[in-house]
């Protein structure tokens, strides 16, 4: 069974069509990078995988579990998903260490001392156990987005949704928030990223996923996906962006 699984994901905006029947399978301590172009509906799918938009017709389901039925409670089922967008993920008001540790106390209601512990334990992974009483407006982008990644595995979540989360990163920025999204992959974390690194892409994921005007064109193993498309969007896709 597929810890996240989209079944004929419909989405439109208006007379806007979005997401046009979109279905996606995600096993576990799997990494699935959607590819795409700009518009071409790759936030408005993780957003729906993650209940922040409704669908308009389809399914999510998480562990097996329709989670889009309207009688599942959708905050129970978001505490269950990790999601990082592109910028601005962090509360500004709140410090590192409170920005990591709100959800696990004030959601899933761990003990203020453990969540700490814990936070201060995987801040130290990335490097900034000196940063936990700063706040973020005091941190470099690369640094805001690596916390962003840290608090969203605070709660264990069952899958990471990254939705280009380098793409507002100086160059220079950018290394460093792959790096650890590489390390959380390796750790076995099932993830789903929108992400315009193809060389990224390539390395880390198992599955690419092509999304072009709201329809999954293709997706398969990066080689095969990125190396040797199928489909002649794609191909003219990679042709402009690799
Ligand atoms: P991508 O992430 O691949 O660039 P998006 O999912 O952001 O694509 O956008 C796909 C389309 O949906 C675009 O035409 C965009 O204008 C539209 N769209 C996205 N979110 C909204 C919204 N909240 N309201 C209206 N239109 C939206
Ligand atoms: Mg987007």
């Amino acid at each position: 069974m597929s810890v996240l699984e989209l079944r004929g994901i419909m989405k439109a905006f208006g007379e806007n069509v979005v997401l046009r029947g979109v279905d996606l399978a995600v096993d576990e301590h799997r990494v699935v990078a959607l590819i795409g172009g700009s518009g071409s509906g790759k936030s408005t799918l993780l957003r729906c995988a993650s209940l922040l938009e409704t669908v308009d017709d389809g399914q999510v389901l998480l562990d097996g579990e329709d989670v889009t039925d309207p009688r599942v409670d959708a905050d129970r089922v978001r505490r269950r998903m990790g999601v990082v967008f592109q910028a601005y993920n962090l509360f500004p008001h709140l410090s590192v260490l409170d920005n990591v540790t709100l959800a696990p106390t004030a959601v899933h209601g761990r003990p203020r001392a453990e969540a700490v512990e814990e936070a201060r334990g995987l801040l130290g992974r990335i490097g900034l156990a000196d940063k936990a009483l700063e706040y973020p407006d005091r941190l470099s982008g690369g640094q805001q987005q690596r916390v962003a990644i840290v608090r969203a595995l605070a709660v264990r979540p069952r899958v990471l949704l990254l939705d280009e989360v380098t793409s507002a990163l100086d160059p220079e920025l950018v290394g460093e928030v792959l790096a650890l999204v590489r390390e959380v992959a390796g750790q076995g974390m099932t993830i789903v990223m929108a992400t315009h690194e193809m060389g990224f892409a390539r390395q880390v994921a198992d599955t690419v996923a092509f999304l072009d005007g709201g329809v999954l064109l293709e997706s398969g193993p990066p080689g095969q996906v990125l190396g040797d498309p199928e489909h002649p969007r794609t191909r003219q896709f990679l042709a402009r962006v690799i």
